[in-house]
């Protein structure tokens, strides 16, 4: 896929393809050495910055590149910072462009360029193959999550972004905010499905987790219906509740229970 950004090109496809290459040896060991494949391509320092935005790549007066992350984020976060800035000097390669001075990329800040750096980013720490493996046996639940976002020294949230992007399994999940008022109201709802299979709810994903919740709370068990490839099915589920921005999260990772 070529994306437009501006009057430029990307080549994400290519860029993701320089990524899976960079991490397919056989012998891959988890978690993946980010600060290795900086500088297996040209990077020649990373080094944590006191500063306001999360990473900065540019070049240091040696005219080498180098990439700075924040001094007080958590290391998983800085990790994915790290890839996210290798994921722009991968696009930039793939699609035959120079390095920008970073002042110009950042004022030019193109959300095209940011998505798909982040995309490049998930693949060299979550390489596709590995992930899948991962999946492949085990039951899906929250607790299995934790423990892979472990192995892979990723956050929780990235690692489940990453599921959707690579499952072959009919999945879908759920982050809800409650209301601060009354918990068991949801206030906002948003809803990824995995894109292996085309998933439909029977109604609103927001109505979707409002039940789950008020399944939490006691009551019936609830299932929601979805028509996966035309099939209609119950989804089973596992929820966790998280602290997100101060703010009161059930998170609902769903997968297909039995076919209608
Ligand atoms: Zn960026």
């Amino acid at each position: 896929m070529f994306a437009k950004s501006g009057n430029s090109i990307w080549n994400v496809d290519g860029a993701i393809e320089m990524a899976r290459n960079l991490v397919s040896s056989p012998q891959l060991s988890l978690p993946i050495n980010i600060c290795e494949l900086a500088s297996a391509l040209g990077v020649a320092r990373v080094e944590a910055a006191d500063m306001s935005i999360d990473g900065y790549l540019g070049r240091g007066s040696d005219g080498r590149l180098l990439i700075r992350y924040k001094t007080t984020s958590p290391m998983t976060r800085n990790r994915f910072t790290i890839a996210h800035e290798l994921g722009h000097i991968l696009l930039y390669r793939a699609s035959s462009c120079e390095i920008p001075e970073c002042a110009t990329r950042a004022r030019n800040r193109c959300t095209d360029e940011e998505l798909a750096a982040n995309r490049v980013a998930s693949e060299l720490l979550m390489p596709c193959d590995a992930v899948r493996t991962r999946l492949a046996y085990s039951r899906l639940s929250w607790e299995r999550i934790r423990e892979l976002s472990r192995e892979f020294d990723v956050s929780i949230t990235a690692f489940s972004r990453r599921i959707i992007e690579v499952t072959k399994r009919p999945t879908v999940m759920f982050w809800a905010t409650v209301s601060d008022k009354d918990p068991s109201i949801v206030r906002s709802c948003r809803c990824s499905v995995s894109m292996a299979h085309q998933i439909l709810f029977s109604q609103p994903p927001t109505l979707e987790a409002q039940h789950l919740i008020d399944s939490l709370e006691g009551g019936e068990v609830y299932h929601p219906r979805a028509f996966i490839d035309a099939d209609e099915c119950l989804l089973q589920w596992d929820a966790m509740k998280v602290e997100k921005f101060n703010r009161a999260q059930h998170w609902f990772l769903c997968w297909e229970l039995t076919r209608r």
